[in-house]
């Protein structure tokens, strides 16, 4: 085994940095240095189940991050000692079932192996996340990102960038497109640009009247106050696509009002129950769809389209020993847009 520091938890909400140990080399495995961890509200959501259940094992989050491969294992093919690299939050997946054969690692049907909470195919230990001096992980799960663009700013995409990347994909998004995007958030922010630079016009639904400006700045040419009753009924049977990363539980029904005839609402953020009647989806033939992370070919291909049209997250980088205060600000809602860790002045264990 080797050793390098992270920042865990045995069930508090507070993170500490200590040693964990990291597998050696497989063949096929990459030794990442990891220099920026981005800070999802996934991380936040996971932080504060793993403290309620009361476990004791250790939690190690973080699934966004960026950095250099160190060292090889025998047979990797695709990446050479100091490759600038990311990595998102899948690292393994059976690779054999149809999900993966299409390219959708993320709906493995033996589930993919999570970043950290997960459990590794070959040993079975739980997987530690990102928040570390360093990452080991199967070459196929590791992307080349663009080096034009600032490393700290390209770790969200791996994660928040990604998930909504799949479906403004697979919907379809392009010149002519009318979206929504719902919570402007780490997810939304980058939705707002993802699917501007994809062509379509962008529609900004917040609870924050103070993002308003902020919102247009990323490319935004309409806001919705989403507590405003009025405003969200003027905005009835507009939309084709809206891409919902609400964090919280919310009614989707008003959402559903604004999509227009053979629309979508993908909702993304908020992964419990939701509740809408059949009625809701039948005038206007609706859907209703969800949507997680990215597989290996989509993942790329938004490196490589964020490489190009020179799009990544806009964020405030914190030294690591601030990672808490990132937590703390992440659930009072006060970022913009996503915290970013910098990992490289931890020191290796
Ligand atoms: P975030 O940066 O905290 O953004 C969430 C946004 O939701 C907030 O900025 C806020 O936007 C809005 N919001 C929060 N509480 C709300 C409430 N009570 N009512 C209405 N709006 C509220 O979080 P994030 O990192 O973007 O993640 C968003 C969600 O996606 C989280 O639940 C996360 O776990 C989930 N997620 C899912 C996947 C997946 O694979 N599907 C991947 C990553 C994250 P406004 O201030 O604009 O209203
Ligand atoms: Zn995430
Ligand atoms: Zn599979």
């Amino acid at each position: 085994m080797r050793t390098t520091t992270a920042y865990g938890t045995h069930g508090s909400t507070t993170l500490v940095a200590g040693p964990i140990e990291r597998r050696e080399l497989r063949p096929r495995d990459v030794a990442v240095d990891v220099s920026h961890c981005g800070v999802c509200h996934s991380d936040l959501h996971a932080v504060h189940a793993h403290a309620s259940s009361r476990a004791d094992d250790l939690l190690v989050p973080g699934h966004e991050f960026v950095g250099t491969v160190t060292q090889i294992g025998a047979h990797v093919a695709e990446f050479r000692v100091g490759d600038a690299v990311a990595v998102g939050n899948i690292v393994d997946s059976c690779g054999s079932c149809d999900m993966c054969r299409a390219g959708q690692e993320n709906f493995c049907r033996e589930f993919p192996t999570t970043t950290y909470g997960g459990r590794d195919r070959v040993d079975g230990t739980t997987t530690l996340g990102g928040f570390a001096r360093e990452y080991v992980v199967d070459e196929n799960f590791v992307y080349r990102r663009p080096t034009n663009l600032d490393p700290a700013a390209v770790a969200p995409l791996m994660c928040a960038g990604v998930t909504v990347w799949e479906p403004l994909r697979s919907h379809g998004v392009g010149p002519g497109s009318v979206v929504g995007v719902a919570g402007l958030g780490g997810l939304g922010h980058l939705a707002v640009k993802l699917a501007r630079a994809l062509g379509a016009s962008v529609t900004v639904f917040t609870t924050s009247q103070q993002k308003a400006d902020d919102a247009r700045a990323l490319g935004a040419t309409d806001v919705i106050i989403s507590t405003d009753r009025h405003a969200m009924a003027a905005a009835r049977g507009r939309f084709d696509l809206i891409i919902d990363t609400i964090s919280a539980p919310h009614a989707v029904e008003p959402y559903l009002d604004t999509i227009g005839l053979d629309g979508t609402l993908s909702v993304v953020g908020y992964l419990g129950e939701i509740s809408v009647t059949a009625l809701a989806l039948l005038i206007g033939r609706k859907s209703l769809s969800s949507a997680g992370s990215g597989g290996r070919i989509s993942t790329q291909e938004l490196l490589d389209f964020c490489g190009e049209h020179d799009i990544s997250a806009d964020v405030e980088v914190l030294p690591s020993g601030q990672i808490n205060t990132a937590l703390e600000r992440l659930a009072r809602n006060d970022v913009r847009y996503r915290f970013v860790v910098d990992l490289s002045d931890l020191k290796n264990a």
